[in-house]
């Protein structure tokens, strides 16, 4: 498995106390992204100047001369770059780091059982991303590893995946945490790179199958929060007989500030979150149309 991170303890991947594996790799290109450097299914190097103490380690460590430190400080030019991470592996401070861990599912469900006696009857592991049903066939199989020990299962996903994998995806997962980013398919596409409406199709077929689900609705200042997305949620909702809720996700720019450690420009947008206003007329639209709401910004 390509995995970023593991992350312990966490209380907002679903219900309970959750261990959430991050997969490496993305079929989306989201504008909004926070978690950026799960999106390439490659390995990447962040680099944190904040931390480093110019030692110059990472430039005698590297095979291809991509570090340079001297008294302009310390440059790296990512275009020498192979990944290789050796840099990394050199850096004393921890201002160099991959991305990528590739684990075996057993190694995962190692660090996963650590926890099994805070998750209680309604906690257990949720794998997230990036995609994780871009490597559907480990996905799958930590997910039947967990459920075999009794800890309980959720899955995050966009629903960009190959639809031959819902039913097992459908019987897999207790819970699924399932994007709907944008009514607007035109929109949709101009934002994340695909269409919406496979993704839809895919969850109202997990649905069909008996899949529990929430619908996890990102919202964006001026892109996303209108009427007629409102209007789109409620109609996927209409449609859904085991969705829970649906949880409105007020946009943060927190991907802006990963951009820059992989080199890149900082595209954290600060107008596209949403007022307090209109996190409410949100919750309001949707109520009025029976829709039921959890709201994470309130
Ligand atoms: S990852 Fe490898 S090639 Fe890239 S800068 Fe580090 S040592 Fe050099
Ligand atoms: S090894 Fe780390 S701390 Fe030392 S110069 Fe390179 S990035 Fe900076």
């Amino acid at each position: 498995m390509r995995v970023t991170e593991i992350q312990r303890f966490c209380m907002h991947d679903g219900p309970g106390v959750r261990t959430t594996v991050f997969f490496k790799g993305c079929p989306l290109r989201c504008r909004w992204c926070h978690n950026p450097e799960t999106q390439s299914a490659s390995q990447q190097i962040l680099y944190d100047a904040a931390r480093c103490i110019g030692c110059g380690a990472c430039a005698a460590a590297c095979p291809v001369g991509a570090h340079r430190v001297g008294a302009d400080g310390h440059v790296y030019d990512r275009t020498e770059c192979t990944a290789c991470a050796l840099c990394a592996a050199a850096c004393p401070t921890g201002a160099l780091f991959q991305a990528m861990r590739e684990m075996t599912e057993e190694e995962v469900l190692a660090v996963v059982e650590r926890d099994r006696a805070f998750y209680g009857e309604e906690g257990g592991v949720t794998l997230s991303g990036g995609e994780p049903m871009a490597q559907p066939e480990a996905a799958l199989r930590l997910l039947r590893m967990c459920k075999d020990r009794g800890i309980g299962t959720a899955v995050e996903t966009c629903g960009c995946f190959d639809p031959a994998y819902v039913p097992a995806l459908a019987e897999a997962a207790d819970l699924l945490l399932w994007d709907f980013k944008d009514g607007d398919d035109a929109r949709h596409r101009e934002n994340t790179g695909v269409s919406g409406l496979p993704l839809m199709r895919a969850l109202i077929e997990a649905d069909a199958r008996g899949a529990q689900s929430v619908l996890r609705c990102i919202l964006l200042r001026g892109v996303n929060t209108e009427e007629a997305h409102y209007l789109a949620i409620a109609e996927l909702w209409s449609k859904l007989r085991h969705c829970r809720y649906a949880e409105l996700l007020p946009y943060h720019p927190y991907g802006g500030a990963k951009r820059r450690l992989l080199g890149e420009a900082d595209d954290g947008r600060e107008d596209w979150i949403p007022t307090p206003e209109e996190l409410e007329r949100a919750r309001d639209h949707l109520a009025a149309r029976g829709v039921r709401v959890r709201d994470l910004g309130r």
